[in-house]
């Protein structure tokens, strides 16, 4: 920090300025000293990691502020929006942590809304205009080019009034009149050019019912719904910068219950890989492309809580991200790596062999059994040990065998000792094959006195691999997860993202041998399978597992390599 960094009594250290905006405004007495902000998600489809981000932006603005911050669901088009969206959002705030003071609609909002848009109109700031949207689109010009006046305009107040009111009762179909705010056509902000303030559109609401069969726009919406709320800082990302003349426009028009609140933008949370269209991840549910708005390669939360993402990770990194006035890709190979860090502290280490390969011990007791002790997070030793059981009957993963070993494989092959981790030294000693000349099993000798894997005499081994006792181990299903879209910044060579899905973005493993141990493992637990990764148990299909990540810090090595 700087030293002329204001002395104002910060605890979160980090100074933003949307914080500075409102640390400036309480100290100015400026809306008594009162903090609100909300979150105002549109429910037409589930919360993904950008709305992480605002939730974020919006929660801590507040609370850090000595204020609150309300959800509030901005439920103005009845097309799109279902309870299904709103019972998801809810349920993903809760999970990613954070506590709405009150959960508001902007439908519980539409009398109040259309009674003000009844005084607009009483004060000749709003008209009916009854021709159809093309018409009324083509009008509005362009940048440099002036609008082209409604012949509705100036019609007198009371004729609005009327059609606005049979408007509302029925009387007139889709599309065939709208109510404008009566700003300026030849404004250089188009949002000025006499926006729509109500349309007609027979849908059916889902709390709403059918009620109503004209609805407020968002710039109708969104302001009000605010203002009667009594926010006073209106958190929302950069598109909706040319609105804002609008949202003030509107406000200082009214008979306000509170002091006027105020707009402020921030630039969205995107990740490399991925999309945050809400337009777009709907058509991947609904083509089928994955299994659902929680299928594991979403970006959603509920897609990245399956995978098996902690929330307070995806929170950590939204905040350390900071908030910006430009808009930024960043790695999402960053965001795992915050998951790693996190997983590596609480994660428990299992034993998984993903594609196995036998592995038979020739010099071992016939029936004998040891069990060993193993840590289950030597990153915890509270954790404690559990009990693992050996026998000269083993499965290992099929590429840590080499029938011909590749330059720098240390892994095993003939002649080869290895150590099996935690357990014993074996020297691979002969194989066997099927009919089509596949290896189907290894065999190999053990030394005894290599117990707990550590070496006899100094001798050392190249590598340590994971193994499975045969009569032991347990079936699973792991499903591996690459990028769902190949192109970093998706749709950039086309225009459109879909163009660059990867096609082969979950591979589904369905013959997996793990040990025992992973039977305990709850619903949604993640743990670390050896060598492998972190990987998420299903919370429905038991003995089905999610790659959360790897282990390998690609973040890390990407920064190494931009030196
Ligand atoms: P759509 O994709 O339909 O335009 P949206 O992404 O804007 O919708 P909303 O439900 O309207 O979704 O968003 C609720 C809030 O989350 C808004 O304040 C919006 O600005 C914010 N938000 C949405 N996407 C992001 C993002 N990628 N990064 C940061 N904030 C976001
Ligand atoms: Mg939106």
């Amino acid at each position: 920090m700087s030293e002329s960094a204001p002395s104002a009594p910060s605890t979160q250290g980090s100074t933003d300025f949307i914080g500075d905006i409102i640390r400036a405004d309480n100290q100015q007495g400026t809306y008594a000293g009162r903090v609100q902000t909300r979150f105002p998600p549109e429910p037409n489809g589930w919360l993904h990691i950008g709305h992480a981000k605002a939730i974020t932006v919006d929660f801590d603005s507040a609370q850090n502020n000595g204020g609150i911050c309300n959800l509030r669901f901005d439920d103005t088009n009845p097309e799109t929006e279902d309870t299904e969206f709103v019972d998801s959002i809810i349920a993903d705030l809760k999970w990613l942590g954070f506590t709405p003071a009150n959960v508001f609609y902007a439908s519980d909002y539409f009398d109040k809304l259309y009674e003000w848009a009844e005084y607009l109109i009483g004060e000749h700031l709003a008209y009916v205009d009854e021709q159809d949207g093309e018409t009324i689109s083509a009008q509005r010009g362009g940048y440099g080019n002036p609008g082209i006046e409604s012949p509705f305009r100036d019609r007198p107040a009371d004729q609005s009034l009327d059609r606005f009111r049979r408007m509302r009762a029925g009387e007139f179909a889709d599309g065939t009149m709208v109510l404008r705010a009566k700003i300026d056509m030849n404004h250089e902000n188009m949002q000025l050019r006499d926006p729509v303030l109500y349309r007609i559109r027979r849908g059916h609401h889902h709390r709403t019912q059918d009620a109503w069969v004209i609805y407020p726009t968002y710039d109708w919406a969104h302001g009000q719904s605010d203002a009667l709320e009594g926010v006073t800082h209106s958190l929302c990302t950069l598109e909706f910068v040319s609105h804002r003349p609008l949202y003030d426009w509107c406000l200082s028009h009214l008979p306000l219950p509170y002091d006027k609140p105020k707009q402020i933008e921030f630039a969205r949370l995107e990740l490399t890989n991925t999309v945050t269209s809400k337009r777009r991840l709907a058509k991947l549910v609904a083509d089928g492309t994955v299994e659902g708005w929680d299928d594991p390669r979403m970006p959603t939360l509920a897609g990245l809580r399956k995978r098996g993402y902690p929330a307070r990770s995806i929170v950590a990194f939204c905040r350390d991200m900071g908030v910006s006035k430009t808009n930024a890709r960043h790695a999402i190979e960053e965001l795992e790596s915050y998951v790693r860090r996190d997983l590596n502290k609480v994660a428990q280490r299992r034993m998984a062999v993903l594609r196995p390969i036998k592995l038979t011990i020739t010099n071992w007791p016939e029936g004998q059994i040891e069990y060993f002790d193993v840590m289950n997070n030597p990153e915890n030793p509270d954790d404690g040990t559990r009990k693992v059981a050996f026998t000269g009957e083993l499965f290992i993963e099929q590429d840590d065998f080499a029938e011909v070993p590749p330059p720098k494989f240390y892994r095993l092959s003939l002649g080869r000792e290895v150590r099996l981790r935690g357990a014993y030294f074996v020297t691979a000693t002969d194989l066997v094959k099927d009919d089509q000349g596949n290896v189907t099993e290894v065999l190999a000798t053990y030394d005894p006195a290599s117990k707990g894997g550590n070496s006899p005499d100094g001798r050392k081994v190249k590598s340590t691999i994971h193994w499975v006792s045969r009569p032991h181990a347990v079936a699973a299903t792991v499903a591996l997860y690459d990028r769902l879209f190949s192109a970093a910044n998706p749709g950039e060579t086309t225009g459109e993202p879909l163009d660059d899905l990867n096609p082969s973005s979950r591979e589904l493993l369905e013959n997996c041998q793990v040990e025992q141990a992973l039977t305990e493992t709850g619903p949604g637990e993640v743990v670390q399978f050896e060598r492998l990764g972190y990987f998420a148990a299903d919370p429905d299909r038991p003995m089905h597992f999610h790659r959360t990540v790897g282990l390998r810090d690609e973040w890390a090595a990407i920064q190494k390599r931009k030196g």
